[in-house]
């Protein structure tokens, strides 16, 4: 692969150690990573990208998603119920899903995102449904070029014991902890520059037993991944555990050996003042997941508060069934925004804002080697032009967060080109929309 210079960059926002903005500047990428940066560089036989009139910015980082959701968006029924009643309207629908299922829908998802700006997401897959794997979702990244960090998810107790998920939907917690050792062995990748790394997920405390919880943590250590999973998305998920485990999640995940810097929860909504501190000792990492919070009433996660103690955290746009677009950018805003409304107009930058969502999430998955635009780092880097009618009179094009864009122009990663000038480059966007609605519409038919 040759060289490729980006040049005439209006505004390069590093988010390196230093937070440097840089203007009429280059970047050289040489075999995924970021070479030089600086102004007039030689072309010396690289090919060439003009980014004249745009903002660069490293590739937002997507820590909590469900792929497979982007198939059953928008579901009548499903609209406007809280956490709990939404999954069990779900649950029969996503209980028909088989290996095509997961292939088309995850690729939709990480399109979505790519064009959102999105170089490296995660997902949290907990249901294996007809002969579904986990592997069908990393074949799908591969094709659409995105860094992916998938995590086996799992369920295991079902109605019949008192959970939430219809019993076709579980697994017996042996077969899920073989099939962790199976997917990590195959696809993990722990050098730097991976395009690949698996975690393992359980999905919830109130969908798993005890003992999975532990040993999910115990295996997680053995094998050298990360760990994943929801906690204190909501009040109904706090009463729940405190009936059930007579304690607190933040409690609850201390006990079981999930806190740490290869941990990190989904929503975290409802952490107190002392599970806060816990997070921040034992750097243990947050995906916030704002739209997906408003969407079903779970209230504002206490980002202000987190930060300010020292939680590292990340964003997540979360499943397609509770959010219902998968927009990172706008994610990014609505954090801004949210903030706002909880504690003041000064409470969040759209420059801290898009550092969450670029650098925050790489360290919360564990990428110091993403997130940021530094000689050495991977060349996974979005273009947002400027010139278009979003920004027009903006005095500041930089702050992207207050005026748009809303999609990138030109989307990198590890060197490649996998959005250009506004198209998926990797594959063909209105075939893959046709077939995931096709899919849809027979899962439509049968519900
Ligand atoms: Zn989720």
């Amino acid at each position: 692969m040759s060289d490729l210079l980006i040049q005439n960059i209006d505004t390069l926002i590093t988010m390196d150690d230093d937070r440097r903005e840089l203007s009429g500047v280059d970047i050289r990428v040489r075999g995924g990573v970021i070479a030089e940066i600086g102004q007039g560089l030689a072309v010396n036989g690289a090919e060439t990208l003009n980014a004249k009139g745009c903002v660069v910015t490293p590739g937002l980082v997507n820590t909590h998603h469900h792929l497979y959701q982007s198939m059953t968006r928008a579901v009548p029924g499903a609209q406007d119920a809280l956490l709990f009643g939404w999954l069990q309207k779900l649950y029969p629908i996503w209980s028909m899903m088989g290996p095509e299922e997961m292939f088309v829908s995850a690729q939709v998802g990480l399109a979505e995102l790519a064009l959102s700006g999105c170089t490296l997401s995660s997902d949290h897959l907990y249901l294996y449904p007809n002969g579904a794997r986990l592997d069908d979702t990393i074949h799908a990244a591969k094709e659409i070029g995105l860094r992916f960090h998938p995590t086996r998810g799992a369920m295991s107790i079902g109605e019949s014991d008192g959970g939430l998920p219809p019993d076709a939907l579980v697994e017996r917690e042996e077969a899920i902890l073989n099939d962790c050792i199976r997917v990590i062995d195959v696809h993990h990748d722990a050098a730097e520059g991976s395009m690949v790394r698996v975690g393992i997920a359980p999905c919830s405390p109130f969908s798993v037993s005890r003992e999975l919880m532990r040993d999910a943590a115990l295996l997680a250590r053995d094998k050298g991944v990360m760990l994943h999973t929801h906690l204190a998305e909501n009040d109904e998920d706090i009463a729940y555990s405190l009936a059930k485990f007579g304690c607190r999640p933040g409690q609850y995940a201390e006990d079981l050996g999930w806190t740490g810097p290869d941990v990190w929860h989904a929503h975290c909504v409802k952490l107190d003042g002392a599970e806060i501190d816990l997070f921040a000792r034992t750097r243990t990492g947050v995906a916030h997941c704002p739209c997906s919070n408003c969407r079903l009433g779970s209230g504002i996660a206490p980002v202000r508060a987190m930060r300010d103690a020292g939680v590292p955290v990340g964003l997540g746009v979360d499943g397609s069934a509770s959010n219902d677009a998968g927009n990172l950018v706008l994610e990014a805003r609505q954090t801004m925004l949210l903030q706002r409304v909880l504690n003041g107009a000064d409470a969040m930058s759209p420059r801290e804002a898009l550092e969450i969502a670029t650098r925050g999430g790489a360290d919360v998955l564990g990428r110091p080697d993403c997130g940021r635009l530094a000689v050495g780092k991977r060349a996974d880097i979005a273009i947002w032009d400027t010139r278009g009618v979003e920004s027009a009179g903006s005095w500041d094009p930089a702050a992207i967060l207050l005026a748009g864009p809303v999609r990138v122009r030109d989307l990198i990663v590890e060197g490649r080109r996998v959005v250009a000038e506004g198209q998926l480059s990797t594959l063909d966007m209105g075939q893959l929309v046709e077939k995931q609605n096709r899919l849809a519409r027979a899962l439509a038919e049968r519900a």
